[in-house]
């Protein structure tokens, strides 16, 4: 639905009626608000050894790790850094940070100490959750950084190096049933979690989420009675994308919890693992990103597994072609495909495919669902500032109490992200159409701009990977003395096949208007991603001017 609240603005909104959100709740009360309906069923699963914690369990395991970080001095507002691959003790410590008022900050187990030590100075994190083989890392930083056991202390989910402490001794400090959480009074505008943004346009923000944001953006989904992503307690949600990327811990553990259906973990991704576990366990919903889509479509090796118990698939976080869509459609026939749409910043979902809601819309391929319940949504010109009618390409804009508080000790980048109308403006170009349905076209900085024509590498590259001989692929522009820019292609070939680079070229051709065509193709093994999903242009950009 479209409305104009003065001659200029065109906001749009869900085709859901808004709901009561309770977002004057702290995270966790607010997820856990349902418990008794589900208490002895399965919350968390973990995919590598089948151990199973009810809600129950991860209610009251939570409050005594909250305890045991009191114990250890953290307070309300402190921040926990949990640098850990999906597992059981990263919910726990997450749910337990927000029992105590503390803030989460998530990073990548996988980061150089440079990069954590970085995100750790920034965050002020004082504790930091982690695995053993990780804290070597924690040491052999310089210097100027902050000191193991000095400026922050380590517990590890294993068998804990010197100086650090083990995760079930910190829960056991704690083990009066009764007693185990302090009460901290907690404002709904308390910070709750620290996500970065992938870092996949300059180096990743720090992304201020409170309590209220948060339980704004999971009733959004969840809750209502048409929620817009319909979860139940019969649900079994696949949890492969990494906790520490927003879209994961919110959609996927977030959501679950609150609606009562389980979590199964998987620490990372493995075609044969994940396919063996979605039919060992009956995953009904899962939650998926572009590579794993393309994976799922492309793998011989998905044929030999039961995938019926599947209802739902969700693919987020970066631009996913209708072709690669269609493909694993046809893989996966009785699940409903949709996509959500995404950002840090925006708490971080502004729409969602409304063909997931309890009583389904149809919805069209390639769309990223409707702008979510309580929130406006509007598109402006990126050069006027003006808001533009339906199916009119411009800047995203969106505007609720999910949006993010701001960045990280950033206050100027927050105001120009942030408008004084509380719009916070995305980045990404993208229209409305007929239907409400919401398409993304590419983000803003990735356009590549051949003369006066605009050449969005997302609809080239799903163009690119829907040919047979063609495993993967990545768009970005080249210099050109003539056009300003050219698009250019990183192609890597499915094994088995001779392409070359005119069959390429020409495949596009056939397909495109002139200024898309491709200029150059460079065959590559592998395209550079990022652990969410995202292809890693800059990366490429890189590469293209060292080669030339
Ligand atoms: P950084 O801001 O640090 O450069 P990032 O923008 O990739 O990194 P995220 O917040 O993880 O960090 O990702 C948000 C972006 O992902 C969106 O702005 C959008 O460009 C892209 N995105 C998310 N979901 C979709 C989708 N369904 N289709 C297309 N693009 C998407
Ligand atoms: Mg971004």
């Amino acid at each position: 639905t479209i409305s104009s609240n003065s001659e200029t603005t065109h906001v749009f909104r869900s085709k859901l009626p808004d709901i009561p959100i309770p977002n004057h709740l702290p995270l966790h009360t607010y997820c856990f608000e349902n418990l008794s309906d589900f208490a002895d069923r399965p919350c968390l699963i973990v995919g590598s050894t089948g151990k199973t914690y009810s809600f129950a369990e991860t209610h009251l395991l939570s409050r005594k790790i909250g305890a045991g970080f009191s114990k250890l001095g953290v307070k309300r507002g402190d921040v926990v850094m949990i640098l850990l691959q999906n597992c059981a003790e990263f919910a726990l410590s997450f749910i337990g940070g927000s029992m105590i008022g503390a803030v989460t900050t998530t990073a990548n187990p996988f980061y150089t100490a440079a990069e954590i030590f970085k995100q750790l100075t920034a965050s002020k994190a004082k504790l930091i959750i982690t695995e053993s083989q990780y804290v070597k890392k924690l040491r052999e930083a310089g210097e100027n950084y902050p000191k193991l056991g000095e400026d922050f202390k380590v517990i590890t989910i294993d068998n804990p190096p010197e100086n650090c402490l083990h995760f079930s001794a910190i829960s056991e400090t704690a083990d009066n049933d009764g007693e185990v959480s302090p009460e901290v009074e907690i404002d709904p505008n308390d910070a709750v979690a620290l996500p970065f943004s992938s870092g996949t346009t300059g180096l990743p923000k720090g992304v201020v989420l409170t309590h209220k944001s948060l339980i704004t953006s999971i009733a959004q989904q969840v809750d209502g009675e048409n929620p817009n992503l319909y979860l139940t307690k019969d649900d079994v949600v696949l949890c492969v994308l990494p906790l520490f990327h927003i879209f994961s811990l919110n959609s996927v553990l977030l959501c679950s919890l609150r609606a009562g259906a389980a979590v199964l973990l998987m620490q990372k991704f493995e075609i044969g693992a994940l396919l063996e576990l979605i039919q060992r366990h009956k995953v009904t919903v899962a939650a998926v990103v572009p590579p794993l889509v393309l994976a799922l479509a492309k793998n011989p090796m998905v044929a030999e597994f039961d995938l019926s118990s599947i209802k739902k698939v969700l693919s987020g976080a970066a631009p996913l072609g209708k072709e690669l869509e269609e493909a694993l459609r046809s893989r996966v026939p009785q699940a409903i495909f949709g996509q959500g749409y995404g950002m840090t910043e925006a708490g971080p979902v502004l729409s969602m495919c409304s063909g997931f809601a309890k009583q389904p819309f149809r919805t069209k391929s390639g769309s990223c669902g409707t702008v979510v319940r309580n929130a406006e949504l509007k598109v402006i010109d990126p050069e006027t500032g003006c808001s533009l009618g339906y199916n009119q390409p411009g800047e995203i804009c969106i505007r609720g109490s999910q949006i993010m508080k701001g960045y990280l000790n950033d206050p100027e980048a927050t105001a120009t992200t942030i408008d004084v109308e509380g719009w916070l403006h995305t980045g990404d170009i993208g229209y409305v159409d007929d239907d409400d349905e919401v398409f993304i076209v590419d983000r803003v900085k990735e356009l590549i701009k051949f003369k006066g024509f605009q050449v969005p590498p997302a609809e080239l590259e799903a163009l690119l990977v829907s040919h047979p001989s063609i495993a993967d692929a990545a768009v970005i522009p080249q210099k050109d003395d003539v056009a300003g820019e050219v698009p250019v292609a990183f192609v890597v070939r499915s094994s088995g096949f001779d392409l070359t680079e005119e069959a390429v070229k020409e495949f596009i051709a056939k397909q495109v208007v002139f200024y898309k065509r491709l200029h150059k193709v460079y065959f590559v093994q592998s395209i550079p991603k990022s652990p969410a999903g995202k292809i890693l242009r800059k990366d490429l950009r890189a590469k293209l001017a060292t080669t030339h």
